[in-house]
């Protein structure tokens, strides 16, 4: 089959490989109809997240149709439409019965390399290190599903591949963003990342109940499209102090929840910070340049909470643990439960209350998967999110 291989740092080729095939009775086969290029899959682009191996293949947002199951998989049938949630859970370990899917006990093989960096390992990804499992991805024709028993949701065939496929990562990680926030009507929160994550968390905070929902980012384009989602505001950190401008919209208070939907590779070329930011991570002294962070937790506030769904890798500097402890903030966070999520996402976009379809800028074949990567990560013709046709 064709699929999307790591190389090494920004080099991605799609190659001939070995077709996938059931390895254990609980793993289906699914042939790929549509797959998406995530944020994060820019991370493992630009070389920041560890053990990649080069012709790892990649993707962890995928959908399309069961071809082969195993004898353990008794939910699923050859034909059934599917969509994939990105982290890999067995179901029944101590985690998934609690609902914590992305923190799943028996999914991740090399949990020893994770422990060795986090103390506790999380759950293993589709296409996302060895680190995390060294599970090949979906950004192919075919991939192999482990725990299909539990993963996948069959879907309707009169909904498209644009309105569905997302239910695999990014509106169930920025609903989860804004689920944590606990959100109460009249509420304020704050979003910083305004690409599709972002986006789906200002959605998912607006069907919450939030009253104002400020999105920020330096890209108009997807501050366009984030006031398309429901946001009451936007603030492009290019143009304003973010601070000061969130004080003047909460009348100096704060917004009540801060939603962090950056991560590790935070921008903010014109302050001293990021020099320092960016200096330490070339010198592998901190993996995160975490600028969204520190002002997220800066901004909320006292007693407000902050929700981190963008993703880290490791290790950062100059937390602001003080603003944290003295203020009674609280922070919540995680890897998407996506499995925990699934149904009641998928009856939203039943019920028509979102149609999760407008975040899609390109719809490319899976051949131009390295041209797609290189677009998206230097957010060329407006690139919102890329959406791979195998
Ligand atoms: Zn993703
Ligand atoms: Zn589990």
């Amino acid at each position: 089959m064709r699929a999307t291989q790591w190389m090494g740092k920004k080099h991605i080729e799609v190659n001939e490989v070995p077709d996938p095939q059931i390895l254990n009775d609980r793993d289906a086969i699914v042939k790929v109809t549509s797959t998406a290029i995530c944020g994060s899959d820019l991370h493992l682009y630009d070389g920041f997240i560890p053990t990649m191996r080069s012709g790892d293949i990649l993707g962890h947002e995928f959908m399309g149709e069961v071809v082969e199951v195993g004898r353990g998989v008794g939910n699923l049938r050859v034909g059934d439409r599917v969509v994939v949630p990105f982290p890999i859970a067995c179901g029944s370990c101590n985690s998934c019965r609690q609902g914590l899917f992305s923190v799943c006990e028996n999914s991740n093989p090399n949990a020893r390399i994770a422990e060795k960096v986090m103390g506790h390992s999380p759950c293993g990804i589709f296409g996302y290190s060895h680190m995390m499992g060294g599970y090949p991805g979906g950004q192919a024709e075919y991939a192999r599903v482990p725990f299909a028993d539990v993963g996948p949701l069959v879907v309707d065939d009169d909904l498209t591949d644009e309105q569905l496929l997302f239910l695999t990562d990014v509106f169930p990680t920025g609903y989860m963003g804004a689920d944590n926030c606990d959100i109460s009507p009249g509420d304020v929160v704050a979003v910083w990342g305004a690409g599709a994550v972002g986006q789906f968390a200002v959605a998912s905070a607006k069907l919450l109940g939030a009253e104002r929902v400020v999105a920020i980012d330096r890209f108009d384009y997807r501050l366009d499209k984030a006031r398309e989602a429901g946001a009451t505001d936007v603030l492009n950190y290019e143009d304003v102090d973010v601070l000061d401008a969130l004080q003047e919209l909460t009348a100096g208070r704060g917004p009540d929840a801060a939603i962090d939907c950056v991560g590790m590779e935070a921008h903010h070329p014109s302050t001293a910070i990021h020099a320092y930011d960016r200096a330490k991570q070339a010198a592998m002294l901190e993996t995160e340049r975490p600028h969204a962070l520190r002002e997220a937790i800066l901004a909320v506030k006292n007693g407000g909470t902050v929700s981190i769904v963008g993703v880290y890798g490791g290790l950062m500097d100059k937390f602001p643990i003080g603003s944290l402890m003295n203020r009674s903030l609280t922070v919540k966070t995680g890897q998407a439960h996506v499995q925990r999520y699934l149904k009641p996402l998928y009856e939203r976009i039943r019920n028509g209350e979102i149609d999760p379809s407008f975040v899609v800028s390109h719809t490319l074949p899976l051949e131009q998967a390295p041209q797609a990567y290189r677009m998206f990560r230097d957010k060329e013709d407006r690139s919102n999110k890329v959406v791979l046709k195998p």
